[in-house]
């Protein structure tokens, strides 16, 4: 049976503005330079062009003196691990980031692990990877941060809870699972091995889908009422539009007004009738990213030697 209350909608961009704000108050209280963040952008991939765009206009906004390193899709590995030694050497850099993905001729682990931990904003350094595992974060991937930072915020409780995290990506899956064991939550996590995936997503309360996979989450994958949180950033054209959301006639409009559509990796129609709270995409998720990039940038400032 299925509930004739509609989900109630996590607003992603409404916390971001109030964790962007804090992190605004919190740059003014670091002695000395302000915060500052060195962004490396490897290469000219439109959409890396436009996270890098909003990441520094955030940044601008929060009192962060944010920088972009621009260079060639055809930089040597050599020179490109110079540079981030230059950073890291650099007292006036408190951050560094490094705009994934790389062009295919750089090692991304080997250019990860070169960042200086205590500068390693994104929280991809394995030091930073192994604190965070051990209960003692440091830096904390941002994109699972925001998520804990959106469930707080509405004072969903996760201790004792059952958590499925749909993923295991270093970026989102892996340390989203981390930081549910932590608050105490029985978590399981899923990926394209697993077996009767619909059942055992089933068991949630809360569903984190973080697959790269648009629409994929359907109303078998939801036990009534969970909470539903969508990682997933598609862009859909009619060209490559799966048939379950094209049965959505807000999708169908969008795409014959626009041509095209961002849609999660959740059937956000499908879903809202069963799940009890849900993220929407775009506005769920996505800003909240930025704005934990820019609470690591002046936890970084804070850190300081
Ligand atoms: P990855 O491609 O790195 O990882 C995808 C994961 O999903 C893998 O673990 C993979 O399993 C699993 N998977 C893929 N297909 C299936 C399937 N059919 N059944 C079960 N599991 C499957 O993706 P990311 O974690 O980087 O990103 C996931 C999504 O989140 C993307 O849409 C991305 O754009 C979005 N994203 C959004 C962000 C935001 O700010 N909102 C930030 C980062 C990502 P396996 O390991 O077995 O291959």
């Amino acid at each position: 049976m299925t509930s004739i209350v509609p989900a109630r909608l996590l607003d992603g961009a409404a916390v971001s503005k109030t964790i962007r704000q804090r992190s605004r108050e919190a740059a003014t209280l670091i002695p000395g330079l302000p915060p500052s963040l060195r962004v490396f952008l490897v290469g000219d991939n439109p959409a890396s062009q436009a996270y890098v765009a909003s990441k520094s206009k955030a940044a601008d906004e929060a009192g962060i003196r944010a920088e972009t390193r621009r260079l060639p899709a055809d930089l040597s590995a050599a020179a490109l691990l110079a540079e981030i030694a230059a950073a890291n050497a650099d007292r006036s850099v408190d951050g560094i980031l490094i705009q994934l993905p790389l062009p295919r001729l750089h090692d991304t682990a080997k250019v990860l692990d070169a960042v200086d931990p205590r500068k390693d904003v994104d929280g991809f350094h394995p030091e930073n990877v192994g604190l965070l595992h051990q209960g003692r974060p440091r830096f904390v991937p941002c994109t699972p941060a925001g998520i804990i930072e959106l469930l707080a915020a509405y004072e969903i409780p996760i201790s004792g809870r059952r958590a499925v995290v749909l993923g295991r990506s270093d970026i989102v899956g892996k340390p989203m699972a981390a930081l549910l064991t932590a608050r105490d939550a029985t978590v399981t996590v899923c990926h394209s091995k697993t077996k009767d995936l619909p059942a055992v997503c089933r068991e949630a309360d809360l569903l984190v889908a973080a697959i790269g996979r648009p629409g994929f989450v359907t109303r078998e994958f939801v036990k009534e009422g969970a909470v539903v949180v969508d990682v997933g950033i598609n862009r859909l054209t009619s060209q490559n539009a799966p048939p379950n959301l094209l049965r959505s006639e807000r999708i169908r409009r969008t795409l014959e007004e626009k041509g095209r559509i961002l849609v999660g990796d959740v059937d956000f129609d499908d879903i809202a009738p069963v799940a009890g709270t849900l993220t929407p995409v775009p506005g769920g998720v996505g800003p909240l990213t930025v704005a934990m990039l820019l609470h690591n940038t002046v936890k970084a400032a804070g850190l300081r030697s």
